[in-house]
């Protein structure tokens, strides 16, 4: 391709004048300077990156030389984790005329993915990537803002439990301001399948389900091996229903119509599950209401330290913002944590449970590094069952997210090792899997199955995105035969393959002999089949800050802190040592209001 002279010219003798200006990162109105002497073909180039959830398509418009216009024409990024990064990287090459950019928080596989599809395109207008590489990496940093500001309450934390604490505090008149560490809001509840457990609905009325609080604190307490503070159960269970309808018609949450879920530990189908099987729902919604009631929302802004004043009460929160101010922000009303549990934090998951180190990943998100916990902590909070961390079975082995297309295990799927034998129940619980995984051969594991299986759920269709993911990464394998499958990942075909008949034969007889799988049975006989690498990977941590039924934060005399309050993962106590699925959503919401509402009281 052409390139075009005359302006690489009148670079060259801006650049003999004003001296290299690249080195300094700054923006720079003129095309060729900020990447040494680069100007482009002109003209419209498409260009394809891979990003978190598949590839990323953008058009980049190239007029005299210089990048005009980035348009986004396709991906399949999470929404609301990826917005921060749709709205910056594309500004900021242009502004920059760079693709040298710095990642957004929290979005750096997005924001990798946009810049990879814009180098594709530029490549095409006669870029290169040793163009692509020069001057110092641009950061994304925000404007300066007051170095102290003054609230009624101050939130730490934007998932569904800081989100729900703001609305109802801002609903009773006080003035909020809410912290978020990230580039975006929603944590893990985001990232959740957006289920939450709530007895007596309408849904289970209409099916002829019976249910009652007692019988959801029971299941609650079981689960968690009976440990768990039965007062705080009670309150998550009676006002889960209310809740719930607060959800729905205040809120505008919508949930799936016809799907009523039961999740394992639970002794009837109680679970509501967020539109499209995602917590984005929530947090859109939440998001939207808080909005709408004057809620500030502060990004890229992690709170340090609390503050408190000569009686011990809470009075503020020290953060620091992407600009790297430190900020005070005084609380006349209180503060509330709400900054999710530590499962992204390896340090501080060994420091409770040494087993839980760098063999696991996790699906949690990044900024679920315990900060709430640690801070309250230090002004003598109690801390409760830090030592119970969830891990869920069956995850990306390259980033630990949760794999959805694994869920064909619940139709029918059967889990093998490298050595292609069977090791385990397929329907035990989540902690028994996880470990029996991790004693195998590379701590890792197959998940296989066949047409009958895949007929009754069609999860590779359904969770297509994600099998596409796991495609790219060579996680999972497609093939007309069972020789195939063993064949592509190196497992001991004829065990593998005396594996799957001697499994048939169970099918066919009607009982495991081996493992005394639970559910329905299926033969896999049928191709084409499927193969699907596994691992472990770290999910909830049940333990953290103490409270009580008013979300109060107590210390080690059990006395409250005043002017503190917690709701959601970041507190201890509810799910014991074993939280079941669903009661999460359901937690955080509960006493993300409570705290929201007792904190103006
Ligand atoms: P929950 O389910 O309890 O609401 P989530 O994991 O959904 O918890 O949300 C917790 C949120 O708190 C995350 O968005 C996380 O980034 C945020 N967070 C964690 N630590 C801090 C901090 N120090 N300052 C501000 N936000 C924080």
């Amino acid at each position: 391709m052409k390139r075009n002279f005359k302006i690489i010219s009148l670079l060259l003798i801006f650049t003999m004048v004003f001296g290299i200006l690249t080195a300094c990162g700054k923006k720079d109105d003129n095309a060729g300077e900020s990447q040494g002497t680069i100007a482009y073909e002109d003209g419209v180039y498409e260009g394809v990156g891979g990003g978190n959830g598949g590839e990323i398509k953008v058009n980049v418009t190239v007029k005299d030389g210089k990048i005009e216009s980035i348009d986004v024409v396709e991906h399949k990024e999470t929404e609301i984790l990826s917005d921060a990064a749709f709205e910056k990287i594309p500004q900021a090459v242009i502004d920059n005329q760079s693709v040298n950019i710095d990642a957004v928080t929290g979005a750096t596989y997005t924001s990798k993915g946009i810049i990879l599809a814009v180098k594709d395109a530029l490549k095409k207008a006669d870029g290169t990537d040793e163009m692509f590489g020069k001057g110092e990496k641009i950061s994304l940093a925000t404007k300066e803002e007051n170095l102290e500001q003054t609230y009624d309450v101050v939130v730490i934390g934007g998932g569904g439990a800081g989100l729900s604490a703001a609305i109802e505090a801002q609903s009773s008149g006080a003035k909020v301001v809410l912290l978020e560490k990230m580039s975006s809001l929603g944590g893990n509840t985001l990232v959740s399948g957006g289920g939450l457990n709530v007895p007596g609905t309408k849904q289970q009325k209409e099916l002829g389900i019976e249910d009652s609080v007692e019988l959801f604190v029971e299941d609650t307490m079981k689960g968690g091996d009976n440990i768990n503070k039965k007062e705080l159960v009670t309150v998550m269970a009676e006002n889960a229903l209310p809740t719930t309808e607060w959800l729905v018609d205040e809120i505008g949450v919508e949930f799936m119509p016809d799907r009523l879920q039961q999740f394992g530990g639970h002794s009837v189908p109680r679970a509501l599950i967020s539109k499209n099987n995602q917590g984005t729902e929530l947090i859109k919604k939440l998001k939207a209401y808080g909005d709408k009631l004057g809620v500030e929302f502060k990004m890229e802004t992690k709170a340090e330290e609390l503050i408190i004043d000569d009686n011990n009460r809470v009075v503020g929160v020290k953060a620091t913002n992407a600009a790297g101010q430190e900020i005070t922000f005084n609380a006349n009303k209180g503060v509330i944590i709400a900054t999710g549990g530590f499962g992204a934090n390896k340090e501080m998951r060994v420091k409770y449970d040494p087993d839980k180190d760098e063999k696991y990943k996790t699906t949690d998100v990044a900024g679920t590094t315990g900060d709430g916990i640690v801070m309250a902590e230090k002004l003598g909070a109690d801390l409760m069952h830090m030592e119970y961390i969830q891990t869920y079975p069956t995850c990306n082995p390259k980033t630990g997210i949760i794999s959805y297309v694994a869920n064909s295990r619940f139709d029918g799927a059967i889990l093998l090792n490298q050595e292609g034998s069977r090791f385990v129940e397929e329907m035990d619980r989540r902690d028994v899997i996880s470990k029996a995984i991790l004693d195998q051969t590379n701590n890792e594991a197959y998940l296989v199955w066949g047409q009958e299986v895949e007929e009754v759920g069609n999860m590779t269709k359904v969770h297509e995105n994600e099998y596409k993911v796991f495609e790219n990464m060579d996680l999972i394998y497609k093939a007309d035969t069972l020789e195939e499958l063993a064949e592509h990942f190196n497992i001991d075909k004829d065990n593998f393959l005396n594996s799957i008949e001697k499994y048939n034969q169970y099918v066919e007889a009607g009982k495991d002999e081996e493992f005394n799988r639970r559910g329905i049975l299926r033969t896999i006989a049928k191709g084409p089949f499927y193969i699907q690498k596994v691992v472990p990977a770290i999910h909830h941590t049940m333990g953290g800050i103490v409270i009580n039924e008013h979300a109060n934060v107590l210390d080690k005399d059990g006395k409250v802190i005043e002017g503190l309050f917690a709701a959601g993962e970041v507190t201890g106590g509810i799910h014991g040592t074993n939280r079941l699925g669903g009661n999460a959503v359901t937690d955080v919401i509960v006493f993300g209001r409570i705290a929201g509402q007792k904190v103006v009281e």
